[in-house]
C-alpha cells in the first residue's frame, strides 16, 4: 500500500518572532551601535530585572554562561561539590565541570517533577556529617513548572549552602506569587532558539546582589580592569550579548505574555482532548502555582503490548511531528557514571520513571490549531487501539 503523503513538519518549540523586534534592531543599525554592549543591552537587563522583581540583571551570550559566572561568584572551585537537580539538561551541569567541581545530583519528587525536598534533605546531612557541604545548589524549574521552593529554601538555608535557580525554561511562572528566578542567591534565563522567548541565542543572571552583578559584568568582559592599556589581574570570559541580539530581546519582551499565555492554551487543548485516555496522564501543576507551560508534557504508561512512549514517539515521527521523551537524567548520563545520586525514595527513582514514560508534545506558539489537532489525532488513534 503507497504510505499516503505526510503533512508539514511540526516543531516541538520553534522560534516566534512578533515583528517588533525590529524596531529596536534598526535602532541599533542606525547608531552603528551594533557592538558591545549599547542601549539594548541596559534595556533589555532592566526589563528582565523589572519582569523578575530583583535588583538587577546582566545580559549574556547564553543561558550556560550565566550559570557558569554564577559558580564562579560563589567561589566554586576544583575540589569542590554542587549539588544539582538530575532531571535536566546537561547544560545545568556542565559549568560545574568547567570549573573543575563534581556535581552531585538529586532525583525529582512527583508532584513538580523538580528536586525532591526530602532526596535534598539527605544528601545534605551525609554531607555536612562527611564535613563536606557542597558550594551552592542548582534547583532546575523543569518545563516551566516551578520546584518547591519554600521547603528547598528553608533546606539550604538551615545549611547555609546557596541557592542558584536555573529557570532557563521558566521565564514568566510564579510560585506562590513570586516570579521564578526571584528565589535564589543568582538566578539564570536563556534565549536560547527553542525557549518561551528568543534572542536567538543568549541568556540572563539575575540577583539581588548588585554587587556580585557588578562583578559578573567585569568578569564576562574579559576581566579588564580599569586602565586604557589593557589591564587584567583576573582571569575573565568573553559573554556578553552583543546590542543587536538584545534588541530581539527587548522586542520579544513585549509579547512575552501574549506567549505564555499561547503556551498555557495549547497545554488545556491537549488536555482536553486527551485526557479522558486511560494511558495519558498530564505534567501537574502545583498548588498556588502558575507553570508557563513551555512544553506540555506527558506521561504515557506503559502496558503489556509494547505500546508504550517509545511506540508514540516512532508513530509521532513518522508523522513528520516532532516529539521527545522527557530529559534523560544527568545521574544515567555516561559523562556523569561516577558522580553520587540522591534518590526521593531508596529504589524509587522518580527521575527514572519520568524519563522512561514522559513524552514532550509540539508546544510551539505559532502552531495553528489545525497542527495541534494533526498530533491530538495521531495520538487518539494510537491510543484508543491499546
Ligand atoms: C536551555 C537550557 C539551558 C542552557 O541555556 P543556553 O542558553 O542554551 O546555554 C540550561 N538549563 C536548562 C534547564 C535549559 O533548558
Amino acid at each position: 500500500m503507497p504510505k499516503a503523503k505526510v503533512g508539514k513538519r511540526i516543531h516541538l518549540s520553534p522560534p516566534h518572532m512578533s515583528g517588533e523586534e525590529w524596531k529596536y534592531i534598526s535602532e541599533a543599525f542606525q547608531s552603528n551601535w551594533v557592538a558591545p554592549l549599547g542601549k539594548n543591552v541596559d534595556e533589555f537587563e532592566n526589563e528582565i530585572a523589572a519582569y523578575i522583581g530583583v535588583k538587577g540583571a546582566v545580559a549574556v551570550s547564553s543561558g550556560t554562561a550565566a550559570l557558569h559566572l554564577a559558580l564562579s561568584l560563589l567561589h566554586v572551585k576544583a575540589g569542590d561539590t554542587v549539588f544539582c537537580s538530575s532531571l535536566t539538561f546537561v547544560a545545568s551541569a556542565n559549568p560545574i565541570l568547567y570549573q573543575g567541581a563534581t556535581p552531585i545530583f538529586i532525583d525529582s519528587e512527583p508532584e513538580t517533577w523538580n528536586m525532591s525536598p526530602q532526596a535534598l534533605e539527605q544528601a545534605l546531612l551525609e554531607a555536612s556529617r562527611e564535613g563536606k557541604l557542597p558550594k551552592a545548589v542548582i534547583i532546575v524549574h523543569i518545563y516551566g513548572q516551578s520546584a518547591r521552593m519554600e521547603e528547598l529554601t528553608a533546606i539550604c538555608s538551615k545549611y547555609g549552602v546557596p541557592i542558584i535557580e536555573d529557570a532557563a525554561e521558566s521565564l514568566g511562572a510564579s510560585y506562590k506569587g513570586k516570579m521564578s528566578g526571584s528565589f535564589g542567591e543568582f538566578a539564570i534565563f536563556s534565549f536560547n532558539g527553542n525557549k518561551i522567548i528568543t534572542t536567538s541565542g543568549g541568556g540572563m543572571l539575575v540577583s539581588n546582589n548588585v554587587e556580585a552583578l557588578e562583578k559578573a559584568r567585569f568578569l564576562a568582559t574579559q576581566a579588564r580592569e580599569p586602565a586604557s592599556h589593557y589591564q587584567h589581574k583576573e582571569m575573565g570570559y568573553n559573554y556578553r550579548l552583543s546590542n543587536v541580539l538584545a534588541g530581539i530581546g527587548r522586542g520579544q519582551m513585549e509579547v512575552l505574555e501574549k506567549r505564555i499565555q499561547k503556551k498555557r492554551e495549547i497545554f488545556a487543548k491537549y488536555k482536553q482532548e486527551l485526557s479522558q485516555l486511560p494511558e495519558i496522564r498530564f505534567m501537574p501543576e502545583l498548588e498556588n502555582t502558575c507553570s508557563n507551560r513551555w512544553l506540555t508534557v506527558c506521561l504515557i504508561e506503559q502496558n503489556a503490548i509494547e505500546k508504550n512512549r517509545d511506540h508514540l514517539l516512532k508513530v509521532l515521527t513518522n508523522e513528520n511531528i516532532e516529539a521527545r521523551p522527557v530529559w534523560k537524567p544527568l545521574h544515567m548520563q555516561p559523562l556523569f557514571s561516577r558522580n553520587r545520586f540522591y534518590p526521593h525514595v531508596q529504589d524509587h527513582v522518580i527521575s527514572e520513571q519520568l524519563f522512561l514514560n514522559g513524552l514532550c508534545l509540539p508546544s510551539g506558539t505559532s502552531m495553528t490549531l489545525e497542527e495541534q489537532m494533526r498530533v491530538i489525532n495521531c495520538i487518539k488513534n494510537e491510543c484508543s487501539g491499546i
